[in-house]
């Protein structure tokens, strides 16, 4: 911690400024850290995140989607109105790190990093309200579980960018593998669209000395899985990504009977609508004949969960130039790629123009691993990042 601050030193007044408290936010991601709450349980994070904007004078309003808060705060008479999200929720992962400030809260952690992506919102959130140089109007947005694909969805219906408008939103996340505190910026679909599937493949349990009276739903299972990934080379334009993948089979209790039936649990990825659609259409389609095939039915539950993240490419345009103006060309990562991981600001996206960026955690443990942890180092960039960020748009 000390090195981190320590190291952190600055010509530019942002970078000074964040500098004189950054151990005190490095302090509150590790109470964070040690306090993980579950999707729409943050209610010790919301409330910390509150007391704190209220006290740097923030109009604070709580309770959106259970625990999601918008904080705002104008200055001057400019009409320009920004918003600038953080998500706040943990994952049920029994943490495995020994680090001091680890989980207080069994089976829950924050293996996502969410609680530093809060404190570098609140380490910007400091700044602008005490040396802010800024003409209109900035609305932070801390939502609620991210995880599970529901809070920004639960936000936005409760009437999110109506009670609060705003001419674009951004939004960050910490990259494993990626060098520290290194930006990157996608036009564009950035993150892949997630859908679900629980296939049932009813075929007619027997004795398995005599699978001729039996319809055997395994091996019409089997089929399927191996057909399955030709609808990815064979249906899907080669230019175009998409990924099918069955991550869950469940049949039979004994070697020698042919089950009723097999469960499979699917989950399907794309960057674009009309590839989620094509998906959505052909899978459903190949299973059941797959299985008529071999004399047995299917009975197929396809769930919607969240579209692929666009980021709107005039947005992303001044976001990337933001970063190279306040952190430098070298601290942009050329050529980043899009990631086919998914995330529920895409709904915020679709609703306001606006980018999502990424900031390498550095060699760290992937994403929703027991033994990662998020990179304290990357809160200074960061926040001095969204600093530079508002300062530009709210001119
Ligand atoms: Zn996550
Ligand atoms: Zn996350």
């Amino acid at each position: 911690m000390n090195a981190i601050t320590q190291t952190f030193h600055t010509n530019d007044p942002v970078g000074n400024g964040i500098a004189a408290y950054l151990g005190e936010i490095i302090a509150l991601r590790q109470d964070l850290h040690q306090y993980p709450e579950l999707a729409f349980q943050e209610r010790r994070t919301s409330k910390v995140i509150a007391s704190k904007l209220s006290a740097w004078g923030y109009e604070v309003a709580s309770g959106i989607a259970g625990t999601g808060i918008v904080a705002t705060l104008k200055r001057g008479d400019g009409e320009r109105q920004l918003g600038i999200r953080a998500d706040m929720d943990a994952l049920p992962i029994e943490e495995a790190t020994e680090l001091s400030y680890a989980s207080n809260n069994p089976g829950v952690m924050h293996a996502c990093g969410h609680d530093g992506h809060t404190s570098i919102l609140l380490a910007a959130a400091r700044y602008l309200a005490e040396s802010g140089n800024f003409n209109g109007t900035l609305r932070l947005i801390f939502q609620p579980a991210e995880e599970i694909g529901a809070g920004a969805r639960k936000m936005i219906s409760e009437g999110l960018f109506d009670r609060f408008p705003v001419d674009a939103v951004f939004g960050l996340h910490n990259w494993p593998g990626v060098p520290t505190g290194q930006f990157g910026f996608v036009t564009g679909p950035a993150m892949a669209s997630v859908d679900q599937a629980t296939i049932r493949v009813i075929g007619k349990g027997g004795h398995g000395a005599e699978p001729h009276r039996a319809v055997d739903p395994v091996l019409a299972s089997a089929s399927f899985i191996t057909a399955l990934q030709s609808v990815v080379s064979r249906n899907v334009d080669p230019q175009d990504m998409a990924v099918a993948t069955v991550g869950s089979i469940h049949a039979g209790t004994a070697s020698n009977v042919i089950p009723e039936s097999v469960e499979l649990k699917l989950t399907m990825r794309s960057f674009s609508e009309a590839v989620r659609q094509q998906l959505q259409e052909r899978i459903p389609a190949l299973a059941r004949a797959q299985a008529e095939s071999f004399g047995a039915t299917t009975d197929v539950n396809y769930r919607l969960g969240f579209p692929a993240l666009v980021n709107h490419p005039e947005e992303t345009a001044f976001a990337r130039a933001v970063a190279v103006d306040a952190l430098g060309g070298a601290a942009v990562e050329e050529g980043f790629r899009p990631r086919t991981a998914s995330e529920d600001f895409a709904f915020m996206l679709q609703a306001r123009p606006g980018s999502y960026l990424f900031v390498g955690n550095g060699d760290s443990a992937p994403l929703h691993s027991a033994q990662y942890d998020f990179n304290d180092a990357i809160i200074a960039p960061a926040a001095r990042y969204w600093v530079r960020l508002a300062e530009a748009f709210l001119q």
